[in-house]
């Protein structure tokens, strides 16, 4: 089963998709967590992406795309993934289309998690991130065990730097210019499934796997 996770930033995508992951068996594949990682090794990839990251602008479909094509031709996609934050242009989403045509298949769902801009800047600004493992969770919403630290790794949790009230707003502009003509173009294939992403966490879910099926 190929999933792609549509929302704004802070619309809860992540936190959807690691569900799905892990009930689904299928691998999450999250462009900003490549990202991050990249930054955090100090790869060449990293450097060119940080600027881009930190200004609440895309990196550029050139180093983007690439790098997603070449993940999910990995074995363990065979059965499957959940994309997430990928596609978040037009360009993106035809190259998928084009790459998954390649290989003989498609995308079976683009779930749209769908939440107001104002409670987008509610979520981020109490999100809180594990650099290491990926895992977010937030401080009202979604508190870890010990305050500061990841449940699963144990490392520091940060309100990551594109986390910040004057970079959101930047980033829901490029969303709702670059991003959102997703739906339409998910609509028009016919895969688009929307949720309310408003309501709970494990709610947003129920409501996913109504849509996917158990
Ligand atoms: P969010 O929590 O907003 O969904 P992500 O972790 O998905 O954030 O992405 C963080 C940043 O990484 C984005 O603001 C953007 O700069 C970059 N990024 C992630 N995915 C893509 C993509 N598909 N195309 C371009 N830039 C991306
Ligand atoms: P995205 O990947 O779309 O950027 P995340 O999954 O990281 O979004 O969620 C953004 C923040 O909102 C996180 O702090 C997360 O814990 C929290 N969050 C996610 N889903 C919900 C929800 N349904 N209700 C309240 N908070 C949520
Ligand atoms: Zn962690």
């Amino acid at each position: 089963m190929k999933i792609i996770m549509l929302g704004a930033p802070g619309a809860g995508k992540g936190t959807q998709a690691k569900k799905i992951a892990a009930k689904y068996q299928i691998p999450h594949i999250s462009t900003g967590d490549i990202f991050r990682a990249n930054i955090k090794n100090g790869t060449e990839l990293g450097m060119k992406a940080k600027a881009f990251m930190d200004a609440g602008g895309l990196v550029p479909d050139e180093i983007t795309i690439g790098m997603l094509l070449d993940r999910i031709q990995e074995a363990d996609c065979a059965k499957g993934c959940v994309l997430d934050g990928f596609p978040r242009t037009i360009p993106q989403a035809e190259s998928l289309t084009k790459a998954l045509k390649d290989m003989g298949e498609s995308i079976d769902y683009a779930v749209n998690v769908d939440v107001p801009d104002e409670s987008i800047i509610r979520r981020m600004s109490g999100r809180r991130a594990c650099l290491a493992c990926g895992s977010t969770y937030h401080i009202v919403y979604n508190v870890p065990k010990t305050e500061g630290v990841c449940d699963v790794c144990g490392q520091q949790l940060v309100l990551r730097d594109d986390d910040k009230p004057e970079t959101v707003k930047k980033r829901l502009d490029v969303y709702h210019e670059q991003t959102q003509p997703l739906i339409d173009y998910y609509k028009k294939t016919g895969v688009l499934a929307e949720v309310d992403g408003t309501m709970d966490m494990e709610e947003v879910f129920q409501a996913i796997v109504r849509i996917l099926g158990a």
